[in-house]
C-alpha cells in the first residue's frame, strides 16, 4: 500500500510562492536509510539559497536539511538505529520540510533526553556550523577578540553562547538596538549596528588599534571589504554565507594589500562528511547544551503549511534566533 505524507515541493526557482505543500511517496527506507517521523524541522537561510537558485538541485525538489523525530523504520545495514530512537540531523539531502521521509542513517545522531525535539531542530545545522568555524575553521583560544556579523541570528546567538563559553571576546554585529540586546545577553562581549556605525572604526577601538585575528562573515557582499579591514596582518577571513549576496570577482591582490590576509569559504557538509566527524562534532555540541552553556534560543516557529511565511520573516531580517516549522 502506498504511503503518503505531506512535503514542500518547489517545481521552479523563484520567491517565497513557489513553495507547495504537496502529497508525496513515502517508500520503505533503502538498506543504509532511516525512516523519521519528524516533530520539527530547522529553517535555515541556505534553504533560502535554493529557493531562489543561488544554489542548485535538480528540480523540482523539496527543501530543507535539518530536522527531528522519531525513527520508525530502519534499512537492513543499519547499525546504529533503532525503531523508536529519537534522532535528528543537520546535514541531509535536501527535503526536511516533510511530515516524514527517509535519510542516510549515517548523518542521524541519537538525541539525548534533555534535548527537545524543537531544540536539535533549532541547532544541529547551526550549532554544528559554530562547532567546525570556532573548533575546526579556526581554533578559538581563550583571550581572543573575534567579529561575528549578524550576531543575533540563528548561527549568531549560538556562536555569542559558544565563544563565552571559550572565554572569546566576541565583538558581534546587528541592525537594530534590539538585536544588539540579545546577542549581548546571549554572551557577546560588544555589539555593533553595522547599518549605523562605522564597524572598522568600532573595532580598532574595541581592540586598542590591534583589530581581530578571525572574522566570521555569513552576511558575504554588503561587509566582505569592512571584514577585511578589521583583520589583523595575516589575520583569517572566514566567509561561511551570502545573506546579502554571494561575494563574487575577488582580485587576490585585495588580500596582499589588506595585510597578506587568508581567506577561506568553508562550508558545513566538508565538516561532517563521515558518520564518525558527524557524532563527534554532535557529541561536542549537545554537551554544550546539557551543560546549558548554550541555551537553545527559538525566535520564532511556523506551522509546516506556513513554510513561506517563515522564508519571508528570515529573508527579511525580521527574525532572530532559530526560526522552526513544527508538525
Ligand atoms: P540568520 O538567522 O543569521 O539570518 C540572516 C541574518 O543576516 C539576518 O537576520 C540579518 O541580521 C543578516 N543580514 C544582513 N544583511 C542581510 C540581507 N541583505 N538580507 C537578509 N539578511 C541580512 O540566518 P542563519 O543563521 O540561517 O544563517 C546565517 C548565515 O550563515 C547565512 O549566510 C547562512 O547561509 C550561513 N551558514 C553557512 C553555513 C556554512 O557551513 N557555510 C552553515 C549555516 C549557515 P541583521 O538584521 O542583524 O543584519
Amino acid at each position: 500500500m502506498e504511503n503518503k505524507v505531506q512535503a514542500i515541493r518547489i517545481e521552479r526557482h523563484g520567491g517565497p510562492e513557489v513553495l507547495q505543500l504537496v502529497a508525496v511517496d513515502l517508500p520503505a527506507p533503502a538498506e543504509n536509510e532511516v525512516t523519521i517521523r519528524q516533530k520539527a524541522i530547522g529553517l535555515n537561510f541556505i534553504d533560502i539559497y535554493f529557493r531562489t537558485g543561488l544554489y542548485e538541485s535538480a528540480l523540482p525538489h523539496g527543501l530543507g536539511f535539518e530536522a527531528a523525530g522519531v525513527v520508525e523504520a530502519v534499512g537492513s545495514a543499519v547499525t546504529h538505529l533503532k525503531p523508536g530512537d529519537r534522532v535528528a540531523y543537520g546535514q541531509s539531502p535536501i527535503g526536511a520540510y516533510a511530515e516524514a521521509r527517509n535519510v542516510p542513517a549515517q548523518q542521524v545522531v541519537k538525541l539525548p533526553d534533555e534535548i527537545s525535539f524543537e531544540e536539535a531542530a533549532a541547532i544541529m545545522l547551526k550549532g554544528l556550523t559554530v562547532q567546525y568555524l570556532f573548533r575546526q575553521t579556526y581554533r578559538l583560544q581563550e583571550g581572543e577578540t573575534v567579529l561575528f556579523h549578524a550576531a543575533a541570528g540563528g548561527v549568531g546567538l549560538i556562536a555569542c553562547q559558544w565563544a563565552r563559553a571559550l572565554g572569546v571576546k566576541l565583538i558581534g554585529t546587528a541592525s537594530s538596538p534590539e538585536k544588539m540586546e540579545l546577542a549581548r545577553q546571549h554572551g557577546a562581549w560588544e555589539m555593533i549596528d553595522y547599518t549605523k556605525e562605522n564597524v572598522v572604526e568600532r573595532v580598532l577601538e574595541l581592540t586598542d588599534g590591534k583589530k581581530v585575528p578571525v572574522v566570521y562573515d555569513g552576511v558575504g557582499k554588503d561587509t566582505w571589504l569592512t571584514s577585511l579591514d578589521c583583520l589583523q596582518p595575516r589575520g583569517l577571513m572566514v566567509s561561511f554565507g551570502n545573506a546579502s549576496g554571494p561575494v563574487e570577482g575577488v582580485n587576490l591582490g585585495i588580500l596582499a594589500a589588506k595585510g597578506s590576509l587568508f581567506v577561506t569559504r568553508p562550508t558545513l557538509g566538508t565538516h561532517v562528511a563521515t558518520q564518525e566527524a558527524m557524532q563527534a562534532a554532535a557529541d561536542e555540541l549537545f554537551d554544550m547544551v546539557v551543560q546549558k552553556k548554550i541555551k537553545v534560543a527559538i525566535g520564532q516557529r511556523f506551522p509546516l503549511e506556513s513554510a513561506a511565511d517563515a522564508h519571508i520573516a528570515l529573508a527579511g531580517r525580521a527574525t532572530t534566533g532559530a526560526t522552526v516549522l513544527t508538525l
